[in-house]
């Protein structure tokens, strides 16, 4: 048989079923046929099968494995980095939100901004190794068109993506604590809606459409079960941030935690993916335990607004399905964020033995394709899944072997090892360079968007 690719004489890390009893082949074989991943094994029986290929990519001393999985991201904050903003207007997490997030950058979004961005860092995250994103969209001045202008750049860019546009009540230029007004969630919706006609979810698309969610505290009630509404009636499930903020704001304003409201609001279920999640008390733990609530973690992002650390251990013994996000804060390498998540719950806990190597691998791959409902198309290596694949080639002082390559991960791997990239069966990533774009002219667009954004801003560059 003929395969489209085929990667031979590679060390071929299946992480099926996971990191911990996932196949590790040595001099193995991957062959393509279409966007799916037709045969694995060693290769001399897979070349054996499949003795022709359009393509084939010798990976002899290189990791062959699923790409990663990365489920929280705002690709369009990347106009507001380094943004030499009037730090001493910026006090507290509030301060962040209400003048970093929104007002210097957010509400200054627009279509061919968002659009400039996304492009930009979705060709970053490939670069990097990371295949699927679940990326939420702000702007609440760039409606309608947000949502298409960030799905036009994934479809070019390659990216695998669940994207939706942030629905919240809250208005420009306003403070959360004044005022609130529905119509805006209103607007959020229907900009969720009309990209869900387009890329509608439970499909075999590699982009589908996954209603965000602001918060629990910038939506009323109705807002939030008409939320659930929406996700029962399109399959598409939800994303949200929650309690990334201290419980106490809520519990003062509402009487409750975040997790109780959204409970409550019956926005929960194990089609939600959490993010942040961080000052939890015991009992909002189990309810996110009991309505199966996916939680992405983000400690990179909590670690920059002082918001502490989530409990990880602590939802992982309750059996929460753990996956990573970053919020496209700083590299958009996923080794940074890998490592960061490895590393500290062992210092915050002083506990060495906390988030061993293969665990934190299950967090932006197998966990975090089940968290977005694709635990049967993504996450590992195996027959019949989609070809979501990375080449890498290890810079290691020391051999990467099938008894270290986990452990590679943790301690060595750098996003520049990711040589090449298959996502949906496509050759993304040949060699370094992007085949679906062009490098220079995606990270120039970009940068004239910032500018232009920073204008807004007083900055002039
Ligand atoms: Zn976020």
């Amino acid at each position: 048989m003929k395969a489209d690719i085929l990667i031979k004489n590679g060390l071929v890390v299946t992480f099926e079923k996971d990191a911990m009893t996932g196949e590790i082949i040595e001099d193995g074989a991957v062959a393509v046929i279409g966007n799916e991943i037709a045969a694995i094994g060693n290769t001399a029986q897979i070349e054996a099968e499949y003795g022709e290929a359009d393509r084939v990519i010798d990976a002899s001393g290189k990791i062959v494995m699923p790409g990663f999985i990365i489920t929280h991201t705002h690709m369009a904050y990347l106009l507001g980095h380094n943004q030499p903003v009037d730090f001493t207007q910026l006090k507290s997490f509030w301060d962040m939100l209400q003048k970093m997030g929104w007002e210097w950058l957010e509400d200054l979004q627009t279509e061919e901004g968002i659009y400039a961005a996304t492009r930009y860092a979705a060709m970053k995250m490939i670069k990097n190794g990371t295949t699927t994103v679940c990326d939420l969209i702000e702007g609440p001045n760039a409606l309608p068109g947000a949502l298409a202008a960030g799905g036009r750049a994934i479809e070019e860019v390659g990216i695998r993506a669940q994207v939706g546009f942030e629905v919240t009540e809250r208005i420009p230029g306003v403070s959360i604590r004044e005022k609130l007004d529905p119509g805006m969630a209103e607007k959020g919706f229907k900009e969720n809606l009309d990209f869900l006609a387009r890329y509608p979810a439970g499909q075999d698309n590699r982009i589908q459409g996954r209603l965000g969610v602001h918060t629990a505290y910038t939506n009323s009630p109705e807002t939030l079960k008409k939320a659930r509404e929406i996700a029962d009636r399109y399959g598409c499930g939800i994303q949200i941030h929650v309690a990334e903020i201290p419980r106490a704001f809520l519990v003062e304003k509402f009487g409750r935690s975040a997790p109780q409201v959204l409970e409550d609001a019956g926005l929960l279920g194990p089609d939600v993916v959490a993010a942040h999640c961080i000052d939890l008390s015991a009992e909002d733990i189990e309810i996110l335990q009991r309505n199966r609530v996916n939680v992405s973690h983000t400690p990179m992002t909590n670690s920059l607004g002082g918001n502490g650390v989530a409990p990880v251990p602590e939802m992982l013994e309750q059996g929460i399905n753990m996956t990573i996000g970053h919020d496209c804060f700083f590299t958009l390498d996923t080794s940074e964020y890998i490592r960061y998540a490895y590393l500290i719950h062992k210092a915050h806990n002083a506990n060495p033995m906390l988030i061993p190597p293969f665990q934190v691998l299950d967090f932006v791959l197998g966990n975090a394709a089940r968290a977005m409902g694709w635990g049967d198309r993504i996450g590992s290596l195996a027959v019949g899944k989609k070809a979501d694949i990375l080449i890498v080639q290890p810079d290691s002082p020391s051999p990467v072997t099938p008894s270290s390559v986990i452990s590679y991960f943790t301690m060595t791997f750098l996003g520049r090892d990711v040589e090449s990239v298959i996502i949906d069966g496509q050759l993304v990533l040949d060699e370094g360079k992007m085949t679906t774009v062009n490098e220079e002219e995606v990270a120039a667009a970009c940068l004239e968007e910032a500018r232009i954004l920073w204008r807004k801003n007083g900055i002039e560059v």
